[in-house]
């Protein structure tokens, strides 16, 4: 399977530097195509980065949140359709800082991931547990519980376009420390098995990746981690010789 290397720019880029990602990309483009690419600008940039990236350029633009009415008068939101129209085919659900700061819960995620699925974009579900419950060595059960309810909606013939990011709480951002691929390894093979490509059939997602201070250092061996489909990459990334790098080493 291709491995799946993407980023997400969180609340940072004017379109000036969103362009100027771009042109890096373009730059790059012989080494996109032995991966599967995607950026995740935030909404204001992704009309801009879609129409900036040559067709032949293979990069996936995503977005980072969309709600799941699909139109009406939520002040402030944007919608599936919406979003796809912008030119995103991917859409970021449930990332530890939109439950932690944004209200998101396990009914919020589940109602978004259904809704971009009809809406036929690919739903991105990010799932992490907290310190604390690693510390009490429950993150099995907790990343179960989380996908579980956050396809809960799903009709299931929507199940194969689902990507999942397993990014615990605690290896994320500035504040986060680096997993080691030994801590990671029990939650990716239980994705896998369960839900993932190799998994039972009834419940086959397209791919799980691993998300959480992943850098130019560590990614092999991340990506060497049994039931490992891809990256997904925050800091590390928002720079595009950082972003090439991690697609050479995908590769
Ligand atoms: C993230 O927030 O999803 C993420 C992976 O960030 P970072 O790589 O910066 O830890």
């Amino acid at each position: 399977m291709t491995t799946w290397i993407g980023t997400s720019w969180k609340m940072n880029k004017t379109l000036a530097e969103a362009r100027a990602f771009v042109d890096g990309l373009v730059a790059a483009r012989d080494a996109l195509g032995g991966v599967r690419a995607f950026v995740i600008p935030p909404h204001t940039a992704i009309a801009a980065v879609r129409e900036r990236l040559p067709s032949d350029v293979p990069v996936l633009v995503g977005a980072q949140n969309a709600h799941w009415e699909p139109a009406g008068a939520y002040t402030g939101e944007v919608s599936m359709g919406m979003v796809a129209d912008a030119g995103a085919t991917l859409v970021e659900i449930g990332h530890s800082e939109r439950r932690e700061y944004f209200g998101e819960t396990d009914d919020t995620v589940a109602r978004k991931v259904a809704a971009a699925a009809a809406a036929g974009l690919t739903p991105l579900l990010c799932v992490g547990e907290p310190a604390e419950v690693r510390a009490a060595g429950g993150e099995i059960d907790w990343i179960a519980g989380q996908v579980s309810r956050g396809l809960s909606r799903l009709a299931a013939h929507d199940l194969r376009k689902v990507v999942v990011a397993y990014e615990p709480v605690w290896a994320i951002g500035d504040l986060g420390r680096e997993a080691s691929p030994h801590e990671i390894a029990p939650v990716m093979e239980m994705l896998s098995t369960r839900f993932g490509p190799g998994g039972d059939a009834r419940h086959k997602i397209s791919a799980v990746l691993y998300g959480g201070s992943v850098n130019r250092f560590n990614a092999a061996a991340l990506l060497d981690v049994p039931g490992t489909d891809g990256l997904f990459v925050g800091r590390a990334a928002w720079d595009v010789a950082g972003f090439v790098e991690l697609v050479r080493i995908g590769a």
